[in-house]
């Protein structure tokens, strides 16, 4: 379809046709480009876990007569198997945040506090493993992470948006997911909701390890990861972060971070706030 454009084109313009096809091309390589890099590193990510797994079934069928070997190589191996299964499940997350431009998103007018309610409940078995402290307020003020039968709280202080309540929600489950990953234990994630100026922030604040200057304006790029190897360790598939920033950039928001090493990191999603008129909606699993 781009050639058929290019040869209408020619009786149109004439002489203009080299400089408007020459950047057709470019256009078109740099996405090649940056698809090429993409299955690159999605083949990459896969193989390493897929590699472990099939060198670790080798090693426990060589070690089947000493139990305690077989123990420690078959846990291995569903470590490396939960990593392959979150890689994959990461990247249909993706898959969905980018394919869904404009027509697949279900855009409603929902309230911020139940997704960010939501995202915590999503959270809060890992929270307690690592024995951290996650904490909810509106606009600076303390209020209770469930929201609890007969909420009589005045429909201000939901704090709503127009935006797709899955996309959100995914949004700010991989931001506290993260602030508790990379945080030490005992320490405090605050999930914070408010409105400003006609928009509607969510923000989440860590006491933990924070992003190294020079890595803040590249941890929202597909992949990548501040440490690689301590990333892959715990899990972590560098694609929370995209997803993050596209589900929030498909409603219309803007993402933003602040962080100092090791004094902790603040990531902050704004959103326009909804017209006050309508009823709430209601946000699944709040
Ligand atoms: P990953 O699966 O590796 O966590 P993400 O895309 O979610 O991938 O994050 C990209 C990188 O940004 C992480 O590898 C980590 O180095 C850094 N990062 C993200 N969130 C935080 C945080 N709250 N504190 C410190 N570092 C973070």
């Amino acid at each position: 379809s781009n050639m058929l454009y290019l040869r209408v084109r020619i009786g149109d313009i004439g002489d203009d046709l080299y400089a408007i096809f020459i950047n057709d091309m470019s256009e078109q390589r740099r996405f090649e480009a940056v698809r090429r890099d993409f299955v690159t590193n999605v083949s990459h990510e896969l193989k390493t876990p897929a590699g472990a797994i099939s060198l670790l079934a080798e090693t426990v069928t060589d070690a089947a007569d000493d139990p305690d070997a077989v123990r420690y190589f078959s846990g291995r191996i569903s470590k490396e198997s939960a990593r392959l299964t979150e890689l994959v499940r990461r990247l249909i997350d993706l898959q969905k945040a980018q394919s869904s431009e404009g027509s697949v998103i279900d855009v409603k007018r929902i309230s911020a506090l139940a997704v960010a309610r939501a995202a915590i409940n999503d959270n809060q078995v890992q929270a307690d493993a690592r024995y951290i402290d996650i904490r909810l307020n509106v606009n600076g003020k303390p209020v209770p992470i469930s929201a609890g039968e007969g909420d009589d709280e005045p429909s201000e202080t939901e704090l709503m948006i127009m935006a797709d309540a899955d996309a959100m929600q995914t949004a700010v489950k991989n931001l506290v997911e993260n602030a508790i990953h990379y945080s030490p234990e005992h320490t405090t994630v605050a999930v914070g909701v408010g409105e400003r100026d006609g928009k509607v922030t969510i923000r989440v604040v860590d006491q933990g390890i924070g992003i190294p200057e020079k890595s803040l304006d590249r941890v929202f790029e597909r992949f990548y990861r501040v440490d690689p190897a301590r990333s892959r360790e715990t899990g972590g598939s560098g694609l929370g972060l995209a997803i993050t920033k596209h589900c929030v950039q498909e409603n219309g928001g803007r993402i933003s971070v602040w962080s100092r090493k090791g004094e902790g990191s603040t990531f902050t999603i704004e959103l326009p706030a909804a017209p006050a008129d309508e009823e709430p909606t209601a946000v699944q699993g709040a």
